[in-house]
Parts: structure tokens; C-alpha cells; sequence
């Protein structure tokens, strides 16, 4: 039986930390639909050129782009062990969808855990975030433009972590996804964890949550049937 994991939270909060720590050594399948899009680019696709004016605003992409890279990579063989979102789902529209898509590979409990970080801490962390253009590493504020400590690549800001854009990007989060949360909040295996502490405690609190979410989502799952 699989696990899957959805990490929720605004930008900055440490998410796309702890769901690429979270997947490696679970040996589970993360999936950033923001380094996706990245990616894409990079590759002159077509459908994600038109999304990049809306990603360097700090808008969301429309819907059915997003549940069409979401749904393509989850049908995959190699998504079976299970997953972790990071980026998705941004709307309720997106949430519907991927319970429909849960349906479809019926293998293991969806557990959502929502990182909470305050306003403020976010716009310091993220207006200053330091990227590796190459691997992706995030060397958070503070570190100088220069090589990637992992990988030797450059390090640099990215387009929308300017003040005004993570501003928007804020506001967004707080209009779209925010239904999203509500959307989620009833169920069993819904959790919220600090994300304002060290990401060590982050890490501890985090792997905690999960194994008693899925275990509830397991039990609820077992009854159902019993039923
Ligand atoms: P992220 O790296 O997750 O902050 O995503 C960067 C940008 O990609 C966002 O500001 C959006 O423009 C776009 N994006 C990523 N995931 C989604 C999604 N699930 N729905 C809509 N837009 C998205």
C-alpha cells in the first residue's frame, strides 16, 4: 500500500524542504508542479511558455494545464509507491480533481498536512532566497550570489521572489488556496504543523503527523468497507 502526501502551505514556508526530504527517504515520488513548470520552460514547451507570463506575476496557471501535468504523472508506473505534492492543488477545482484521480489508482490513504508560517517570516524569507538555477537547491536569505554548494551551478534569485511579486503571490495564496484547506480540513488525515520552528523540529513533528494520519485514514478507509 502506498502513501501519499500532499504538503500545503504558502510560499516560503518550507514546504518543498520537507516533502523533497520526506520522499527521499520514504523512497516516495515528489512532485513540484512549480519546478515542473521551471523545467519546462527550460525545454521551449509550448503550453508551459504561455503559463511562464502568469508564473513571473506571481498569477496561478489555469486549472486544466495543471491537472493535466498532475494526472499524467500520477498514472505513471513508477507513482505506485506513492507520492508527495508540492504546488498542488491551488484550487478547489484541482483538489476535486485529484480525489478523482485518488479513485482511479486507489492505493493508499491522501494525507495533507498544512505548513503554518506568519506573514511576515515569509516575506523575509523569500525576498531574499538564494536558488541553484542547476539542481534546485535552496540556500534560503542571506547567501551570496556565487556556486552551488551541492552541485557547483549558480546561484540565483528567482523571478517571482522579488518583494512585490511575493506580496502577490501571498495574496493569491491566501484567496485560492485557502478554500483548498477548508476543502480538506473535515478529514481524518488532515494535519497542521508549525513551520515557523527549526526545520529539524519541523522535520521530527512532520513524520509524526503523517504516520498517525495515514493510520487514521487507514481505520476510516477500514470501516467503510465494513459497512
Ligand atoms: P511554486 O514553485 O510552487 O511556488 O510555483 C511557482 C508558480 O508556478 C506559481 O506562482 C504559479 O504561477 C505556478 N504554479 C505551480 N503550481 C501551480 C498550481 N497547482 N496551480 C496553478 N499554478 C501553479
Amino acid at each position: 500500500m502506498g502513501l501519499n502526501v500532499i504538503m500545503m502551505g504558502p510560499p516560503g514556508a518550507g514546504k518543498g524542504t520537507q516533502a523533497g526530504r520526506f520522499a527521499k527517504e520514504r523512497g516516495l515520488l515528489k512532485i513540484s508542479t512549480g519546478d515542473i513548470l521551471r523545467e519546462a520552460i527550460k525545454d521551449g514547451n509550448r503550453v508551459a511558455l504561455e503559463a511562464k507570463a502568469r508564473m513571473d506575476r506571481g498569477e496561478l496557471v489555469d486549472d486544466e494545464t495543471m491537472i493535466a501535468i498532475v494526472r499524467e504523472r500520477l498514472l505513471r508506473p513508477d507513482a505506485r509507491v506513492g507520492f508527495v505534492l508540492d504546488g498542488f492543488p491551488r484550487t478547489v477545482t484541482q483538489a476535486q480533481a485529484l480525489d478523482q484521480i485518488m479513485e482511479e489508482r486507489a492505493n493508499g490513504p491522501l494525507v495533507v498536512v498544512d505548513v503554518m508560517v506568519p506573514e511576515e517570516e515569509l516575506v523575509r524569507r523569500l525576498a531574499g532566497r538564494m536558488i541553484c538555477a542547476a539542481c534546485g537547491t535552496n540556500a534560503g536569505p542571506g547567501v551570496e550570489a556565487g556556486a552551488c554548494v551541492k552541485c557547483g551551478g549558480a546561484m540565483m534569485q528567482r523571478a517571482d521572489d522579488n518583494k512585490d511579486v511575493v506580496l502577490e503571490r501571498l495574496k493569491v495564496y491566501q484567496r485560492a488556496t485557502w478554500p483548498v484547506l477548508e476543502y480538506y480540513r473535515k478529514r481524518a488525515t488532515f494535519r497542521v504543523v508549525n513551520g515557523a520552528q527549526e526545520p529539524a523540529r519541523v522535520a521530527h513533528e512532520l513524520d509524526a503527523m503523517i504516520a498517525d494520519a495515514a493510520a487514521a485514514g487507514a481505520a476510516v478507509r477500514a470501516e467503510r468497507q465494513a459497512t
